[in-house]
């Protein structure tokens, strides 16, 4: 088992395109093969290959800019598979896929369903393991358990999310009893929890587990919940618009600085790459701060001193400072931007 980057889709584009010098990002996890294969595309193509090694987590964290900055004919995007083939103007996505296999933990899946007594599931995937939808719900089938799978929308494949997009699986949910993530994420799987409200197992083809996340999903609400309380009485605020390419959103940082602002707040409008403690330690006078970027950023955990909140939570942040309580249902929605 291993994940393997789409190599045939690399060389079709390059023998297209005749390029000089070209440019790869990817995720740490893909980080060594990527750069074992731009050797690789040096030698046998008479090319310049570039790594750009900065830390990638999304399909938003492509690097068009930064290849034209390079000097660069094509860019490289690999690991986060989309319906999309091209960003920008030279970007290409490229896709890598796990070669696990999901049989024995499925089956491990349809004893613990049968014993719950569920019916419906709606089965969810990342990018790694979208393929092994179909072999998990015929398996779930087998053993008398409706395997649904959501459509794709947009960037996303069938039955696929991203940590901030779940439109194939929140558009199923009221005809499921539990949802259910292939593959070993936690980070997938709590977002997953979070935005159709269901209980959520996690599949970990590894260790043939099924783990129930719903715990460490709660967890992560409440914990979500108190930033937004301790945002409540900040008196001097910064808006953060995420500088990573698929990010930006400069509209919506201004209408919520406007919102803030006419509920006598102090706003700043500030941007940056990477939203990280240091970067918000250094900004001592503001009290706290909301981000625009990756609303996972928010959600996962980071140890940040002061409240910094995603646009979930700041709509709850808005719906406080006017007087009204928080719904624990704020994550419940198809896109968390
Ligand atoms: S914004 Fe965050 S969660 Fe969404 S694709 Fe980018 S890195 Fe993933």
């Amino acid at each position: 088992m291993s994940i393997k980057i789409d190599k045939s889709s690399l060389e079709r584009i390059i023998l297209e395109n005749h390029p000089k010098r070209i440019v790869f990002n990817a995720p740490d996890g893909l980080l060594t093969e990527t750069r074992t294969i731009a050797h690789e595309l040096e030698s046998s193509h008479n090319l310049q290959a570039i790594v750009i090694a900065d830390a990638t987590y999304g399909s938003c964290d492509t690097v068009d800019v930064d290849a034209q900055r390079l000097g660069a004919d094509l860019a490289f995007h690999v690991g986060h598979n989309v319906t999309i083939e091209k960003f920008g103007k030279m970007t290409y996505s490229i896709d890598a896929v796990d070669d696990v296999s999901f049989e024995n933990v499925a089956i491990e899946l349809s004893k613990q369903l049968k014993l719950r007594g569920t019916k419906n599931v709606g089965l969810v995937a990342f990018a790694q393991h979208v393929h092994e939808l179909k072999n998990v719900a015929r398996i779930l089938e087998l053993n008398g358990i409706n395997g649904v799978v959501g459509k794709g929308m947009g960037q996303l494949h069938d039955g696929q999310i991203f940590g901030c997009e779940f439109y194939p699986a929140f558009n199923i949910r009221d005809s499921v009893e539990t949802m259910v993530l292939l593959g070993q994420s936690m980070f997938h799987a709590i977002g997953l929890s979070l935005s159709t409200g269901k209980p959520t197992l996690m599949l970990d083809p590894y260790l043939n587990e099924v783990i129930d996340v719903e715990k460490t999903a709660q967890e992560r609400l409440k914990k979500a919940v108190l930033s937004v309380y301790k945002a409540r009485d900040a008196e001097r605020f910064g808006v953060i618009i995420g500088l990573k390419e698929g990010q930006i959103m400069t509209d919506q940082s201004i209408r919520i600085k406007k919102e803030l602002e006419s509920l006598g707040k102090n706003v700043q409008l500030i941007a940056l790459r990477e939203i990280t403690a240091d970067r918000i330690n250094s900004m001592m006078d503001i009290e706290a701060f909301v981000q625009t970027g990756c609303p996972r950023i928010s959600v996962d955990g980071y140890n940040f001193s002061k409240p910094v909140l995603s646009v979930p939570q700041t709509e709850a942040l808005l719906r406080v400072l006017a007087g009204k309580e928080i719904n624990m249902d704020l994550f419940e929605r198809k896109h968390w931007l």
